[in-house]
């Protein structure tokens, strides 16, 4: 058997780093930069106003107050995006909006709030100091800055900040495609009938969306029955649009675990099938088709939920460039006793509680591969090592937190 460690680690060093592509801002959304982005200019570009109001030079309104205010002439008006008026002299006020360049001259501005908002002749009636609700040329962003790094990830901020530099388009790591096929005769689409003997494929639908959460984009196929030449041929179909391919089922130690069955006839393929020290999630495949990996998960809802967890999202992140990290983990308190296999990682469903600024854990109550319930009400897997086989209430664990 191999170790968790060791079968990520064969993934790992497998799986192909995606070729960048210079795309248009928002379709690098969920992108990963592939080289940083640079600030040609200041940002602010020029000194503008923070404030409605008026541009003035501090030293005039020095002495004004509420009893006896300062008046200053209005020379003009300046909007944000133009330049109505180029410059004041002393003694003079323009007025002017947030985001409209100061004038030369001014030092200052004062808000609308501190004056009695007159068009001709203003009055103010407190002082402000030089520089006042000026917001200075590179004062957000000096010209040469690198405003985003290379392996970043693009979101709304970063992509926002990339179009405040100008630029219309970036070199990203595209969001992986990832198709998803279940395997299993007794299969059915959610929706439609189930007869003697059939379930509702649940799984398809599960790791497509965790695909999604992954940041990778998924893309759910019809699930097929276990007909070896069937499997193959929606394989291989998917092969031309896929950066990676999930399939579930197939893969345990049946009469007719039918993914097993495709790679193991098909000489020169690539896909090693083996058991890993885990539970659940213990039959486990991957290899590489054409280049393009694929992961052979096992059937049963929560091991093939697990596996995706522990291999497949790290796998997905790297191809992208991304670190790859596991899901975020934490220590927290057992609530109970707990019972692990000699010799295997146990990834037990669980929920937190904060309690006393830590987190307590309480296990779920069924823990079978096939009991997708406790899945779904749970918010964490309990990390319990190899090497233990009990722990009691009371002692510190490792969880890890799923994603919401
Ligand atoms: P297998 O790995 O194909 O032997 O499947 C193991 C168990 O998981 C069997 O009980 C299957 O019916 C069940 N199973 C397999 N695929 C799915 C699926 N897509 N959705 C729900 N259950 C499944
Ligand atoms: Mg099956």
């Amino acid at each position: 058997m191999r170790s968790v460690e060791e079968h990520l680690a064969g993934i790992l060093s497998a799986v192909p780093l995606l070729p960048p592509l210079d795309l248009a801002l928002l379709e690098a959304q969920g992108g990963v930069l592939a080289e940083p982005v640079e600030a040609p200019v200041p940002l602010p570009p020029f000194d503008n106003s923070a404030m409605d109001g008026y541009a003035v030079v501090a030293a005039d309104v020095a002495e004004a107050t509420e009893s006896d205010p300062v008046a200053l002439p209005v020379i003009g008006d300046i909007a944000a995006g133009d330049v109505g008026v180029s410059a004041i002299r002393p003694g003079l006020s323009a007025r002017i909006m947030t985001g409209a360049p100061v004038p030369a001259g001014a030092d200052a501005v004062i808000p609308v709030e501190w004056t009695d908002g007159g068009t001709a002749t203003v009055r103010v009636t407190r002082p402000v100091p030089p520089g006042h609700y000026i917001r200075r040329s590179g004062e957000d962003v000096e010209a040469g800055k690198v405003v985003v790094e290379a392996g970043t990830r693009l979101g709304a901020a970063q992509l926002g900040m990339i179009a405040a530099v100008g630029r219309s388009r970036v070199p990203v790591r595209p969001r992986p495609r990832v198709v998803v096929l279940s395997t299993g005769t007794e299969l059915r689409e959610p929706g439609t009938p189930l007869a003697a003997g059939q379930i509702w494929d649940s799984n398809s639908f599960m790791l497509t969306a965790a695909v999604n959460e992954t940041g990778a984009k998924g893309y759910r196929e019809a699930t097929v029955g276990d007909e070896p030449a069937e499997v193959l041929e929606s394989i291989e179909d998917q092969l031309a649009r896929a950066d990676a391919l999930i399939t579930s089922g197939g893969v345990s130690m049946g009469a007719r675990d039918v993914v097993k069955e495709v790679f193991t006839a098909k000489a020169g393929e690539s896909v090693v099938f083996s058991k890993v020290a885990m539970r659940p999630g213990k039959p486990q495949g991957f290899g590489l088709l054409n280049g393009t990996p694929i992961f052979t998960l096992p059937g049963n809802p929560v091991s093939a939920f697990v596996s995706f967890q522990v291999f497949v999202r790290p796998a997905l992140h790297a191809m992208q460039g991304l670190p790859p990290e596991p899901l975020p983990t934490w220590p927290a308190v057992l609530t109970e006793d707990v019972t692990s296999p000699a010799g295997l990682r146990h990834f037990v469903r669980g929920r937190l509680a904060p309690r006393r600024g830590a987190y307590e854990v309480t296990p779920a109550e069924t823990q079978g591969s096939h009991q997708l319930w406790s899945l779904s009400s749970a918010d964490c897997l309990i990390v319990l090592p190899e090497d233990v086989e009990a722990l009691p209430a009371g002692t510190q664990v490792q969880v890890m937190r799923l994603p919401s």
